[in-house]
């Protein structure tokens, strides 16, 4: 059966992981991996979470299966943090979400759903784009395609051509949309743009497709998602995928969401009723823990305070470094504007520096980031952020 399998290269960003873990240089500096650092390297568990992690292990009395749709605290505090507590779609028998293992899972899901709906869909993404969408739309057997989005010359949006790509879309085409700190460039969608947006895919009848894998992460919980409600309060149908990794800093656990908004309640049933036998089809049940942690501690006031407190805490601490790293390289005297790392969101912002750069920094400095030059602020910190700019200063010239 599998003699004639080849291994597969690995994973570019894994490699980088692996790499930085083998270099002996004690100054070395991880900037690869998306996962958010404290100023000393850490990624603890968060206290809030862990209050509700001991809640959960003193209560839980039963391994045995959860419900097929997973936890409905979850699932419930989930769609109210995502959509507002007061919206309207909530009480409209239009909304259903299934838990799903992580963000990933969440978009496959939505992925294998938009396929039993039209199997000829093509997903636009945006050029770039988090590196596994593509390869998690290709699984479910859809077509993709790139719609301009970032300018890497310029370090801005594409926005004029961008809408021009999206006014030639229909009803068999699907636009992923990152809700908030889009990955990889950190540059995100204007409010004014959401507003275009939305209004092309009521016209053009596209589906809107959302990732949101880092709500809070980018100015606070209801600022990121400004864009994705007005657009949801505008379009018939759409799909969120919601990860809980970033902002409750649950990534081993995988925990997300998909979330679906149909056009009436009785189709909203129906696809329900899909996303509960894809999944059933690939793993049957989500996993507990993640999506009953979050649970709890959604459900219960105090808890979802502090967690409020120390997300903010995080979203602060990336703003500070973002504005600490431009502020150092611009003291060298480097020629080049780097000013447009304050205006990004979230923990991922692209430096802009060419392949060589990327390398030369990595060979001589033991600074590690992606090819492209993606950087995670969060692996910045005050000890180590004038040795990236004396490193970027000194490749730069
Ligand atoms: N979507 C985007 C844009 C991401 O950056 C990530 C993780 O890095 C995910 C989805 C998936 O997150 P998860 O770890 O919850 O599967």
């Amino acid at each position: 059966m599998f003699k004639h399998m080849t291994a597969l290269p690995p994973d570019p960003l894994l490699g980088i992981a692996a790499a930085f873990k083998a270099d002996s240089n004690p100054k070395k500096v991880d900037l690869g991996v998306g996962v958010y650092k404290t100023e000393d390297g850490k990624t603890p568990i968060l206290t809030s979470v862990q209050k509700a992690l001991q809640i959960l292990s003193n209560t839980e009395d039963s391994k045995s299966y959860i419900q097929a749709r997973g936890n409905q605290a979850f699932l419930d505090g989930m769609e109210k943090l995502v959509l507002g507590a007061g919206n309207a779609l909530l009480d409209s028998g239009r909304v259903e979400s299934v838990q799903c293992p992580g963000g990933t899972g969440s978009l496959r899901i939505g992925f294998e759903l938009i396929k039993r709906g039209n199997p000829n869909a093509k997903v636009w993404v945006s050029g770039p784009t988090w590196a596994n969408h593509v390869a998690v739309i290709k699984a479910a057997g859809l077509e993709t395609a790139e719609y301009p989005y970032y300018d890497k010359a310029n370090n801005q949006l594409k926005a004029d051509e961008m809408l021009e790509a999206l006014a030639q879309l229909g009803p068999n085409d699907v636009v992923l949309l990152h809700g908030c700190c889009h990955n990889p460039t950190g540059e995100d969608l204007t409010p004014e743009l959401w507003t275009k947006i939305s209004d092309l895919a009521v016209e053009k009848g596209f589906l809107p497709f959302i990732d949101i894998a880092y709500q809070g992460f980018g100015v606070d919980l209801e600022t990121d998602v400004a864009g994705v409600r007005e657009l949801l309060s505008k379009v018939p149908e759409a799909l969120i995928a919601t990860s809980c990794s970033k902002n409750f800093g649950l990534y081993r656990e995988r925990t997300g969401l998909l979330t679906s908004i149909s056009e009436t309640s009785v189709l909203a049933g129906a696809a329900l009723s899909h996303m509960l036998n894809i999944a059933r089809e690939i793993y049957s049940m989500p996993p507990s823990y993640g999506g009953a942690t979050v649970g709890i501690l959604l459900a219960d006031e105090a808890l979802t305070a502090e967690w409020k407190a120390e997300l903010a805490g995080m979203c602060a601490r990336m703003i500070d470094l973002r504005a600490l790293l431009v502020n150092k390289i611009h003291e060298r005297g480097v020629e080049e504007d780097f000013s447009f790392i304050n205006r990004q969101k979230g923990m991922f912002t692209f430096l802009g520096i060419t392949p060589e750069q990327v390398k030369a920094i990595r060979d001589e400095y033991a600074i590690y980031m992606a090819g492209s030059s993606r950087i995670n602020i969060a692996g910045v910190s005050s000890s180590n952020v004038d040795y990236l700019a004396d490193a970027l200063a000194a490749i730069l010239k």
